[in-house]
């Protein structure tokens, strides 16, 4: 491939080869490939989901393997050029291209590999909820995974996962089994339960902190049919406290997200309510092998207030993803959030009230009912820590677009409305995080585990060369 003359050729010093050279040699030694900013390719490669930032990093490598992962780590090391990684591209902070750095790109890297005997799934970092959840499917098995299907494991699963099944089969990380690690000094080591263990505990929710994860072999679930759809109930604070109420006591085959926001134009509103304020429930259940159960751990959220809506039917698992393809498009973001036990009638009534009020497109006031599974982990078995709040509670504003024009309207919304309910929670999901700094660390991670995640990136990162991610400052 042809050396973009957009490279600067200063000589490094200490290595005595210019950039170009250098630029040469990774390429001769990899698979994938290396993007500079005048190749072709370069500008789709640097895409991401979220539209807030539009950053050109110096180079994008994309990895076709872990070897090449391992080359690109020494590559940047050698020339001191700061490095990031990327697998879906659904950074909210926008981690995973900068400006001036190196990213290495694992969406190549989407391999899916089953074993129907062992329900075991071996999967490229770079694949997404979707790309294991169809082959999944075909042997009858599924994971817990996120409510997006285009988020990236690698991003997903390193801080923790909270999924569609979660209170069945708690959080991803809960059913990860094993993963393929290339550490700073470009070394390719497993971590398990018994090899590298302390390793396995960080990449189990302390993110990207302690090196590229390349492989993830997952435990998988018999997950067949599900029950999944949306109950749409009117914008009432009593529909509200009736369903945290119930997702306090819900079957644990039983996991929701609740969105109150204004009826999107989606095919399940009737057209005459969209854009109203409406109360959407959306019911993603999973029972193996008893839908007539399903049918009566819904039943609660049904009585609830007379639905708009109800589309709840059994469905193969992967199908549910239908109800979130929205999501999958590039837009631009604000969110809050926080993990709670409880919420005050104060807090639903501001957050009904402002979600009438937003800027729109997309005001988001949402809600998810914690506990099963995730719960029956001790809080200190990973890196993830909140085990025991009953609610995550989330301020999400989307636009189609990342211009300030709508980002910062939606981000003044959001900020409102969180003034008036953050003091209700505790704890913060660091893959939710929307700022990266020293707060945000704090929030997501109690003193013990902190300190903790601290000299595990000591040990393995000293010099802290994994540092665009909700950076753990080395002990
Ligand atoms: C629309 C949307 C819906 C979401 N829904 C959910 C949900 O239901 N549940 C949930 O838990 N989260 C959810 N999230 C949050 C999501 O988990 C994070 O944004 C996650 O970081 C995205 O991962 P990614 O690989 O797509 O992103 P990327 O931008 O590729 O990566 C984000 C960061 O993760 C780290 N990282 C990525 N890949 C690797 C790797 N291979 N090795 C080491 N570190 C890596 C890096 O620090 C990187 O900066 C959602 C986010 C969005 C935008």
């Amino acid at each position: 491939m042809a050396i973009a003359t957009s490279i600067p050729t200063v000589t490094i010093p200490n290595i005595k080869k210019s950039a170009a050279d250098e630029i040469a040699g990774l390429r001769s030694r990899i698979k994938g490939e290396v993007l500079l900013p005048a190749d072709a390719g370069y500008e789709d490669a640097r895409g991401v989901h979220v539209l807030n930032y539009d950053q050109k990093p110096r180079a994008i490598v994309r990895a076709a393997g872990t070897d090449d992962v391992a080359e690109a780590v020494r590559f940047a090391r050698r020339l001191d050029i700061p490095l990031a990684v990327r697998s879906g591209g659904h950074s909210v902070p926008g981690l995973s291209m900068r400006d001036g750095i190196v990213t290495v790109d694992l969406a190549g890297m989407k391999d899916v590999r089953i074993d129907p005997v062992t329900k075991r799934a071996r999967v490229g970092a770079g694949a997404t909820s979707g790309d294991l959840a169809g082959p999944a499917q075909e042997h009858g098995l599924a994971l817990t995974t996120g409510d997006t299907s285009s988020v990236g494991l690698g991003g997903l699963v390193t801080g923790g996962g909270v999924g569609l099944m979660a209170r069945k089969h708690g959080l991803t990380i809960d059913n990860l089994v094993s993963a393929t690690v290339v550490t700073a000094d470009g070394n390719i080591v497993t971590a398990s339960k018994n090899l590298n263990p302390d390793l396995f505990w960080g990449i189990r929710g302390g993110g990207g902190n302690f090196g590229i994860i390349t492989e993830f072999e997952f435990q998988l679930s018999d997950v067949g049919m599900i029950l999944g759809g949306v109950v749409v109930l009117p914008p009432t604070r009593e529909v509200l406290r009736g369903y945290l109420d119930y997702m306090a006591v819900a079957p644990e085959g039983l996991t929701t997200i609740v969105d109150v926001l204004r009826a999107p134009p989606a095919p399940f509103i009737p057209e005459d309510r969209v854009g109203e304020v409406m109360v959407m429930v959306m019911v993603l259940v999973t029972w193996t092998g008893d839908l007539a159960e399903g049918e009566q751990a819904i039943a609660p959220l049904r009585a609830l207030a007379e639905p708009i809506v109800d589309t709840v039917a059994p469905m193969p698992y992967p199908a549910i993803y239908n109800y979130t393809d929205h999501l999958t498009a590039p837009h631009g973001i604000a969110i809050r959030q926080m993990f709670a036990d409880d919420l005050s009638d104060d807090a639903l009534d501001a957050a009904l009230a402002a979600v009438a009020d937003g800027p729109g497109p997309v005001n988001d006031f949402h809600l998810r009912g914690m506990g099963g599974a995730v719960s029956r982990v001790d809080e200190d078995a990973t890196a993830f820590a909140h085990r025991t709040q009953k609610y995550f509670v989330a301020v999400i504003a989307v636009s189609f677009d990342g211009s300030d024009e709508s980002v910062g309207p939606n981000t003044a919304w959001a900020s409102e409305l969180w003034s008036k309910i953050e003091g209700e929670g505790r704890g913060a999901y660091v893959n939710f995080q929307q700022n990266h700094d020293a707060e945000a660390i704090n929030r997501s991670y109690p003193p013990a585990t902190l300190r903790r995640l601290r000299e595990v990136k000591a040990k393995y990162d000293a010099d802290n060369v994994f540092r665009f991610n909700q950076n753990i400052q080395p002990a």
